[in-house]
């Protein structure tokens, strides 16, 4: 079932982008089906949850925070985890960036963006972006890099809604790439779309999505 979930999602998202295996609330046993399949990213959103799983589970796998990240935490995904990407404060990056020095290595990041229409939903505007990344605190920041953009559309039918939200984050991605990341080749990644929207989210330039039920189940 799950490997051939996989399989399925593979073809339709094309060799472009790559494909995170949310994988949170599911045991090890689900996830070592998938790593079986050839699956080696997965995405949680707790850090505790993430930390028992990488304990357990063989070490070539990619380790995607994909929850809101609280700074007191951090120090325990620090290692070993691969990508964050609910980045989403200065102030939540230095945390990172500290603990980066600690474990003598960079953190790979993304800024999370808001896009939805809903207020539930975390991330920074654009121009809080913009403000971010032309601080002289961020540009001391050496243990962590900023390799593109996560957003979350709106939970919604209105698939029109969605798309625009995407189209946005895409574009805003492009900006800040010429306007900042010029002369950073990390800055590469836009991380949208989940099991519901992640067709649109391709179309319109995904280059991670982050699906859980259509592989793994309901949860
Ligand atoms: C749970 C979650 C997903 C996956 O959602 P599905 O609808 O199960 O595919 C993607 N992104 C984030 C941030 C999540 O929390």
């Amino acid at each position: 079932m799950i490997a051939a979930n996989i399989e399925k999602i593979k073809i339709q998202i094309g060799l472009n982008t790559r494909l995170i295996a949310v994988s949170k609330t599911k045991p090890v046993s689900a996830l070592q089906e998938a790593y079986d399949a050839g699956q080696r990213l997965f995405g949680e959103n707790k850090v505790q949850e993430m930390v028992d799983k990488h304990t357990q589970l063989p070490e070539d796998i990619e380790w995607h925070m994909i929850g809101h990240l609280q700074s007191n935490k951090v120090k325990y995904i620090a290692p070993f985890v691969s990508l964050i990407h609910g980045v989403d404060s200065l102030k939540l990056l230095e945390v990172i960036d500290k603990e980066g020095v600690k474990n003598n290595r960079i953190i790979p990041c993304l800024l999370q963006v808001y896009i939805a229409k809903e207020e539930t939903k975390f991330g920074l505007e654009a121009s809080e972006i913009e403000e971010l990344l032309g601080s002289n605190n961020f540009k001391g920041l050496k243990n962590i890099a900023i390799y593109g953009l996560m957003g979350m559309a709106s939970n919604t039918e209105d698939l029109e809604q969605v798309r625009l939200e995407f189209t946005g984050l895409k574009s805003l991605f492009d900006k800040l790439k010429s306007t900042y990341f010029n002369e950073d080749a990390r800055f590469t990644e836009i991380s949208m779309g989940m099991s519901g929207d992640y067709q649109i989210a391709i179309d319109e330039g995904a280059t991670l999505v982050r699906i859980g039920s259509s592989i793994f189940g309901s949860r």
